[in-house]
């Protein structure tokens, strides 16, 4: 048995096996799903609707049944039974089996619909094991978690997420708030691009003028910057102009550069010390 990863995102939690990959994502706050793969197969849609009252939880399920029968009148539809708080019944057609659980989630106030597929063999023990993990976050919390594509993070819940960039071995979030940004990078595969110098690396990513100093991040060597917008703004909006802070560190046992970037107004500084960003402890 394959062990287990931890996935946070947007606030809600869960276990799948750590052979499962995400293949598609959302990062809207009202609406989404992430969608995972093994090596094979689709394994899994995990999608959230949002719902600001406890919907008649029985007729969805029952709608979904009948909706299945209606695309599919020679498969199997099972009753519909419980894991936890999940109302779960499978459709099955030969050797395909798909199980539809649903739950609603009242701390984040959303509906949550997983399908789970499997053409050649059910592994009920698994689908058991991601439905029981599943948890949320308090909505009220001041620091969110994310765990995803390879970026393990605590982000203060003031920064809302914008948009995650996912490429091979490199992932790229952008969290916004009042016009200021975080984003965070990630970038496997060092050695082919990799000098040996962070600071020359963070150099080589930041424009022009920027002074790049010495700093330490999780203990690693790490290579810090702080910019200001050079352009000239008339006196009154001096308190908008922006300052840049960087910091870029290699992990060496990931083999993995890790790079945050925060845009905040000079005046109005945005509160940076509480992003933890976790590599290799
Ligand atoms: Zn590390």
């Amino acid at each position: 048995m394959s062990t287990r990863e931890k996935i946070q995102w947007l606030g809600m939690e869960l276990e799948v096996p750590d052979d499962w990959e995400i293949v598609r994502h959302s990062t809207g706050l009202s609406k989404g799903r992430l969608i995972f793969i093994d090596r094979r197969f689709q394994r899994l849609q995990f999608a959230w609707t949002a719902c600001e009252k406890r919907p008649a939880e029985t007729r969805i399920v029952g709608d979904f049944r009948a909706r299945d029968k209606e695309e599919d009148q020679s498969c199997t539809i099972s009753d519909v039974y419980r894991i936890g708080g999940w109302r779960v019944y499978t459709r099955r057609n030969d050797a395909t089996i798909i199980t539809r659980a649903g739950l609603y989630d009242p701390r984040c106030k959303r509906w949550l619909d997983c399908v789970f597929s499997w053409p050649n063999g059910r592994e009920k023990t698994i689908e058991e094991n991601v439905l029981t993990s599943y948890s949320s976050q308090n909505p009220g919390a001041s620091i969110m978690h994310w765990r995803a594509f390879g970026l393990d993070m605590d982000i203060p819940a003031i920064w809302k997420i914008r948009k995650a960039e996912v490429f091979p071995g490199a992932t790229k979030f952008v969290y916004e708030q009042n016009n200021c940004s975080l984003t965070i990078r990630r970038r496997a595969m060092a050695p082919y691009y990799y000098c040996g110098s962070v600071e020359e690396y963070l150099a080589g990513k930041t424009a022009g003028n920027t002074s790049v100093y010495r700093g330490t991040h999780n203990g690693h060597h790490a290579a810090c910057a702080r910019a200001k917008e050079r352009f000239f703004r008339p006196r009154w909006l001096k308190g908008k102009r922006k300052v840049t802070r960087e910091c870029t560190w290699f992990c060496d046992s990931k083999e993995t550069f890790f790079h945050i970037t925060a845009s905040s107004f000079i005046s109005r500084p945005a509160d940076f010390k509480n992003v933890v960003v976790r590599c290799c402890n």
